[in-house]
């Protein structure tokens, strides 16, 4: 029914042991991460999100801290 690039939602994860708070995640998918700025670290505002913006946040963040299932 839907062609071309996903648009389903799909899970997504963060882990915070490698994070180094850069904060590419929260300005490239200010949907699904925000920044908690006492911290320095991200957070994430929903368990799942659009593909394509998980996996843009994904292939920026410098340090593999974020995945999703598939
Ligand atoms: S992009 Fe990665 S390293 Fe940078 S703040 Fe987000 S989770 Fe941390």
């Amino acid at each position: 029914m839907s062609g071309g690039k996903s648009d389903k939602n799909v899970p997504v994860y963060l882990d915070l042991v490698p994070c180094h708070g850069c904060g590419a995640c929260a300005e490239i998918a200010p949907e699904l991460f925000g920044m908690d700025q006492d911290v320095e670290r991200p957070f994430l505002k929903t368990p799942e999100g659009p593909e394509d913006s998980v996996r843009q946040a994904m292939a920026y963040c410098p340090n593999d801290c974020i995945t999703t299932d598939e």
